[in-house]
C-alpha cells in the first residue's frame, strides 16, 4: 500500500470547552469528531491540534513536516493565531501541503493569506434548511456524493463571497431564506491544493452527517499532493543561458531581417 496520507485536524476549540449546546454536540471538540471519521480510512494517519494546545497552536516541531493535508476550523479567535505560524502554513501549501478550510474559516488568517482577498460574505443564524448541490459530479471530491445533501438546519452563508474565482466549483448551497452560496470551492497555490467547504456551523451536528463526512474524506484525498516532488530551481527565477537547440544570432538587428 502506498504511503498513508498524514492529516492534521486543527480546531480553535474555544466553543466546546464551555457547557452548552456546542459541547453537547461535540463533547471532545469538532477536531475529534472530524478526526474520528477520518481515522476509519485505512489510507489516512490522523492527528489533531488546537489553538491553546501550546505556544505554536499544536503546529510546532515537526507537525507540519509530517502533514500532507491540514484541515482548519476557526471562528471567534482568528486574531489569536500567530502570524509566523500563518506564514509557515502558507509556505507549506506553496510547497505542496493541502489545506481544507471549513465553515467560518473563511475569515481565518491562513485562508485569507492563501486567497489574497477578504473572504467576507453575508450570514444569518436562523437554523434554516440548506441544500448543498453538487454542481461538478466529475470532480474527485464528488465521488460517491449524492446530487444534493439536505441539511435540516444550517447557518446561512450568502453571496457575495469575496474569494478569487475558484479553479473548480464543486458545490453550491441553497438556503431556506432564498440565498445561494458557492459552498465547495477548489484552488491551486504553487504545488498546494486548497478546498473551502461551507457546512459546519457549531450549534448544528453537521460533522456527524455521513454525507458531509464523505465530502471531507474525499477532499483530503484530493488535497494530497500527487505531482512531481522535484522542486529544483522553483522559486529561484534562474537565468536560462543554455539552449536545447541552437538559436539565431542574438546580435542580429531588426534591419537584418527580411519581411
Ligand atoms: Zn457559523
Amino acid at each position: 500500500m502506498a504511503d498513508k496520507i498524514n492529516v492534521t485536524v486543527w480546531n480553535e476549540f474555544r466553543h466546546e470547552v464551555k457547557p452548552g449546546i456546542i459541547q453537547t454536540i461535540y463533547p471532545k471538540g469538532i477536531h475529534e469528531t472530524i478526526a474520528s471519521f477520518l481515522r476509519k480510512q485505512p489510507d489516512m494517519e490522523v492527528r489533531t491540534a488546537w489553538l491553546d494546545k501550546d505556544k505554536e497552536h499544536g503546529l510546532g516541531g515537526d507537525v507540519l513536516d509530517k502533514t500532507d493535508v491540514l484541515i482548519w476550523w476557526g471562528h471567534g479567535a482568528h486574531d489569536a493565531v500567530k502570524d509566523d505560524i500563518v506564514e509557515e502554513i502558507q509556505g507549506r501549501v506553496l510547497n505542496g501541503m493541502g489545506f481544507i478550510a471549513l465553515h467560518s474559516s473563511h475569515l481565518s488568517k491562513p485562508f485569507k493569506k492563501l486567497m489574497g482577498t477578504s473572504g467576507s460574505l453575508v450570514w444569518r443564524e436562523k437554523a434554516e434548511k440548506s441544500h448543498v448541490w453538487c454542481v461538478n459530479p466529475y470532480h474527485p471530491i464528488a465521488r460517491g456524493i449524492p446530487q444534493v445533501i439536505e441539511l435540516a438546519h444550517e447557518e446561512m452563508y450568502g453571496e457575495f463571497f469575496d474569494i478569487p474565482t475558484p479553479d473548480d466549483q464543486v458545490f453550491i448551497s441553497w438556503f431556506e431564506g432564498g440565498e445561494v452560496f458557492r459552498s465547495g470551492n477548489c484552488w491551486h497555490r504553487g504545488k498546494g491544493k486548497i478546498f473551502y467547504f461551507q457546512p459546519g456551523h457549531e450549534t448544528f451536528p453537521i460533522y456527524h452527517n455521513p454525507e458531509i463526512q464523505a465530502v471531507i474524506t474525499n477532499a483530503v484525498r484530493w488535497c494530497k499532493f500527487e505531482g512531481s516532488t522535484d522542486t529544483r530551481l522553483i522559486g529561484t527565477c534562474p537565468n536560462s543561458n543554455f539552449t536545447l537547440n541552437p538559436l539565431s544570432d542574438p546580435n542580429k538587428r531588426e534591419e537584418d531581417y527580411d519581411f
